[in-house]
């Protein structure tokens, strides 16, 4: 058998771009085909958790991450009039916790692998196995040979429908709101992010690098929920007014075309995830909800992992095998907390939501050592 070399990643977000630089810094041949003619993420911040700094620093751009990003040291959850229930020192750690900006992020990732690695326009439509070889078709017409494929391609990945056939997401009845302001509101403490947790909503913030403000919210909503008929921004503002001071402050001084918003999905973690010589990664394997911000911090891990398994063993199909069952457990804790931390974020009945604070506030040393113990993970 020849060394695996040529590999086809599908998909160029997050993951798909770390997995190409990832396997260029391994000395593979990857090239990432995506559907957009323009490399691009949201407008939207990131935190990056040790666990991800960690993986940037193995991939050599964490200090640029740093330069561009801000550092962020405590992790406060409040009642929604900001009274704090539970701090959790994010210090600790021989590696930085980033709040960025995900364009940033993602031009990091593309920037540092030659840029004939991704060819843009192209939505991937199927495979078939060629021998050894995997043949991928594109709806241009173009097809492409390589020794393993990797589905990069997000929560509706196509990759997955073809290889698993599976069922759909699952919608988790919750819809969230991200914001990018300039304005620093008052109440902001410097490397906080802050949360405040209402009645079945929630909204944080944080600060990103050149001085931005991300926030977010989040709330229970049915599907595809429309905005309300006063407008994105005006309906937010009602729904948060009585909140912590900072809370309407930083959406007011967010123009309404910097407001997103996105409902959120997941799947029941389940295997396989990768058949013979191809694999899947990052959303399209485990997508989560964002209640860890562990989505786009697992999809570093894991593309640092696949590389890894594909430098150690010369047999996709073994390799693939190898990365799985590393990625799984850990994954599947992941999956499951973050359900489990929505779940307590859409309590919105006031007797179970003062018993959570109550809770939230008499636990906090547990509360700590649980996301710190996801964070000290070292791929
Ligand atoms: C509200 C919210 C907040 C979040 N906050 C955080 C956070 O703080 N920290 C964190 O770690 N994570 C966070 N996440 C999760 C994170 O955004 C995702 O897990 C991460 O972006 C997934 O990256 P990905 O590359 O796997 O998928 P995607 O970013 O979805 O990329 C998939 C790519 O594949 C392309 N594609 C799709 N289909 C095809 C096709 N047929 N052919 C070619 N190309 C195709 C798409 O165009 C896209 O570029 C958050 C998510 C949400 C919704």
């Amino acid at each position: 058998m020849q060394p695996t070399k040529n590999i086809i990643i599908i998909g160029g977000g997050i993951g798909g771009a770390a997995t190409a630089l990832a396997l260029h810094r391994a000395s593979f041949e990857p090239v990432v085909y995506e559907r957009t003619k323009v490399l691009r993420e949201v407008g939207a911040g990131i935190a990056l958790w040790a666990n991800a700094t960690h993986i940037l620093k193995k991939l050599g751009i964490l200090e640029d991450a740093i330069r561009v990003g801000h550092l962020t040291a405590n992790y406060q959850f409040n009642s929604q009039r900001g009274k704090e229930l539970v701090n959790i020192p994010l210090d600790g750690f021989e590696l930085p916790v980033v709040g960025i900006h995900r364009a940033e992020l993602h031009q990091l990732l593309w920037r540092n692998v030659p840029s004939e690695k991704f060819v843009l326009g192209q939505t991937f439509e199927g495979f078939e196995q060629e021998g050894e070889k995997i043949r991928a078709y594109f709806s241009s017409g173009l097809t492409v040979t390589g020794d393993a494929l990797i589905g990069a391609d997000g929560l509706r990945s196509r990759v997955r429908g073809i290889l698993l056939g599976d069922q759909p997401p699952v919608y988790r009845n919750f819809k969230t709101w991200r914001g990018l302001t300039n304005y620093i509101p008052r109440g902001y403490r410097p490397g906080y992010i802050q949360e405040f947790l209402g009645l079945g909503k929630g909204f944080g913030f944080m600060m990103l690098g050149k001085e931005q403000m991300y926030w977010y919210a989040a709330a229970i909503a049915p599907e595809a929920q429309p905005d309300a008929p006063i407008g994105r921004k005006k309906g937010l503002e009602i729904e948060f007014q009585d909140w912590y001071t900072s809370v309407p402050e930083l959406i007011s001084a967010t123009e309404e075309v910097n407001i997103l918003t996105t409902d959120l999905y997941d799947r029941p973690p389940t295997q396989p995830w990768s058949k013979q010589n191809i694999t899947l990664l990052g959303d399209a394997a485990h997508p989560m909800l964002p209640t860890m911000g562990q989505g786009a911090c697992t999809a570093l891990e894991d593309a640092f992992i696949v590389a890894k398994c594909l430098q150690e063993q010369q047999d996709p199909t073994t390799a693939f095998q190898h990365y799985e069952s590393l990625r799984f457990p850990r994954i599947k804790l992941i999956v499951e907390q973050s359900l489990q931390s929505a779940n307590m974020g859409k309590l919105n009945n006031p007797f179970t939501v003062a018993l959570r604070n109550t809770f939230m506030k008499f636990m906090g040393a547990t509360i700590s050592k649980s996301f710190t113990d996801f964070h000290a993970y070292r791929a």
